[in-house]
């Protein structure tokens, strides 16, 4: 269980750095981690927190919200990591789904005020029957009631846990619609993290700077669950997102490890005063949750000194991770491909119509099986019918290529394909092709309906310089005879950023349906 391989961290590491808070300065060793989870579970004990209970942790990154991970484990709860972003009625409906009794959360952020949502939709909560608030009184309670809680009692708790009880609630990111609450067991998720961890080489010498969001497996699974199962130290750089404060966390700290999706990467190289920062410690880290332009990975592995820096695929739905590149791969395999499939994990591509395996080499739909496949959709059999198939596979929805030497590619997702006059086109070739324009800084293509054509390609794009302004005919002048004809965009958007979701990846839906009028 994941409390079990905590205590072998605690055990073998008691004096390396488990956990640092730079924002509060606040840093906890892996005794004085084990400490701090321990006495939090025997206070969720005392609260009555039976095995199986759902306990919400609705917060932004902050020490606590590792705690609240591993304290929940320890007791048999099943943790629901509710994203940040919610407002009332998001907040409302997770809670009801996933019949949470106890909610964790922090005061607030960015000016909204948590307190003020939870009380509004309590009333509509019947099973919600406890509100702690990190920070305040409530949170100092809890932690205090533990008190009256023996360790014997809560070894007894943990001697009826096993492995493969679920553990967490993970919501998808919403990128394609409404998120899905994805079932995870200790099983799952800890040999994931493991793993993950593993083909990067951490060991108790690694420091990772995580300034993806817990609330997302990005954060929790291949950050602190791949960090602390090899008693490396999780370093938090800021609450969310900022580039600044997560490269200077880097250099602070000596992190040897960063994690990040592109558009994070892109914001932290585009910072003006980017050259000031000593990012020397750094060795590798992780980027993931979309494609990254292979010119982005360049100066990450060339600027940030991430030499090592490891791509990952996978989904929430799978704990997450089933391909991930290796220490030792050339620059063309880690631009290129997503790496090969993890220990213990099976893929195959199928034709996403008949379900028949491809030949290799040939893109369908890639499917996956083995550990990592998720209990399922919480409280919705029929949904996790539609993804996971009798044999166990797990249809993912996005379409790969398997190469003859084992790596995967990823072209896109189905749902993100345009079909232009019969013609298949994958947004990401045009992507990776339009990224190399001297003014733009970042794009994004999509398929808007065309009269003519069924659909026709619009490219979003955001420009280096603000006050230029690029018209389509100078954007399809660059295209011409590099581009086939059928892929150069017919519509173009100028935005100054995207739509995106907490886990940080564009919301092509919105783009679609929000900016999808042809351009004046
Ligand atoms: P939702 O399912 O709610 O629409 P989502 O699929 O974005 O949202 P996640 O589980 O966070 O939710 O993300 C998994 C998806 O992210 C994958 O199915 C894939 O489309 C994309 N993805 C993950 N890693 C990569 C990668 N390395 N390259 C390209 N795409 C990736
Ligand atoms: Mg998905």
């Amino acid at each position: 269980t994941i409390g079990g391989n905590l205590q072998r961290a605690v055990d073998t590491w008691p004096d390396r750095d488990a956990l640092v808070d730079v924002p509060s300065g606040r840093r906890w060793t892996y005794a004085e981690f084990g400490a701090a989870v321990g006495e939090l579970a025997r206070g969720l004990l005392a609260r009555g927190v039976a095995k199986g209970d759902r306990v919400g942790i609705w917060a932004v990154n902050c020490p606590e919200w590792v705690l609240v991970q591993y304290a929940t484990a320890r007791v048999g709860a099943i943790m629901v990591n509710i994203n940040p972003a919610y407002r009332a009625h998001e907040l409302a409906y997770v809670l009801r789904q996933s019949g949470i009794s106890v909610l964790i959360s922090s005061t607030g952020h960015k000016g909204t005020d948590y307190r003020e949502l939870v009380a509004e939709v309590a009333p509509e909560c019947p099973r919600l029957r406890e509100r702690v608030f990190i920070g305040e009184e409530s949170w100092g309670a809890l932690v205090a009631s533990a008190a009256s809680v023996t360790s014997e009692q809560l070894a007894a708790r943990e001697a009826e846990l096993s492995c493969d009880d679920p553990v967490n609630i993970q919501y998808t990111s919403g990128t394609t619609g409404f998120p899905k609450g994805a079932t995870l067991s200790h099983h799952n998720i800890l040999n994931n993290g493991y793993w993950v961890g593993e083909t990067i080489g951490y060991t108790e010498q690694d420091r990772v700077c995580l300034p993806v969001p817990f609330y997302h497996c990005f954060g929790m699974v291949m950050g602190n669950l791949g960090a602390t199962s090899h008693g490396a130290c999780i370093v938090i750089p800021a609450p969310s997102f900022e580039p600044a404060a997560t490269l200077k966390a880097v250099q602070d700290e000596r992190c040897t490890s960063l994690y990040g999706v592109p558009t994070m990467f892109i914001a932290e190289l585009n910072l003006p005063d980017f050259a000031a920062y000593d990012l020397s410690s750094l060795r590798t880290g992780i980027m993931a949750g979309s494609p990254c332009p292979v010119e982005v990975m360049k100066r990450v592995v060339a600027e940030m000194h991430m030499a090592e820096v490891s791509i990952c695929y996978g989904m929430t739905e799978t704990s997450p991770v089933s391909l991930q590149t290796r220490r030792d791969d050339d620059l063309e395999r880690r631009t290129g491909t997503v790496g090969r499939v993890l220990p213990h994990i099976e893929v195959k591509v199928v034709d996403p119509a008949t379900g028949v395996t491809v030949p290799r080499g040939e893109p369908g739909e890639l499917c996956t099986r083995g550990y990592s496949v998720m209990l399922g959709y919480w409280d919705d059999p029929e949904r996790t019918a539609e993804v996971v198939d009798a044999g166990r596979w797990m249809h993912t929805g996005d379409l790969a290529v398997l190469r003859e030497d084992g790596y995967g590619q990823i072209v896109g997702r189905i749902k993100d394909m345009i079909i232009r006059g019969g013609e298949n086109i994958y947004p990401r070739e045009i992507e990776e092709f339009l990224y190399g324009h001297p003014r733009i800084a970042d794009v994004q293509v999509v398929g808007v309906p065309d009269e003519k054509y069924g659909e026709e390609v619009l490219a979003c794009v955001i420009l280096r310089d603000p006050a230029d302004t690029l018209t389509l005919d100078e954007l399809r002048d660059y295209c011409r005879d590099r581009l086939a004809h059928y892929k150069v965009p017919s519509r173009l958007r100028i935005l100054e950023s995207f739509p995106m979701t907490v886990s940080g990846k564009v919301r092509k839906v919105e783009l679609r349906e929000g900016y999808g009028e042809p351009a004046e």
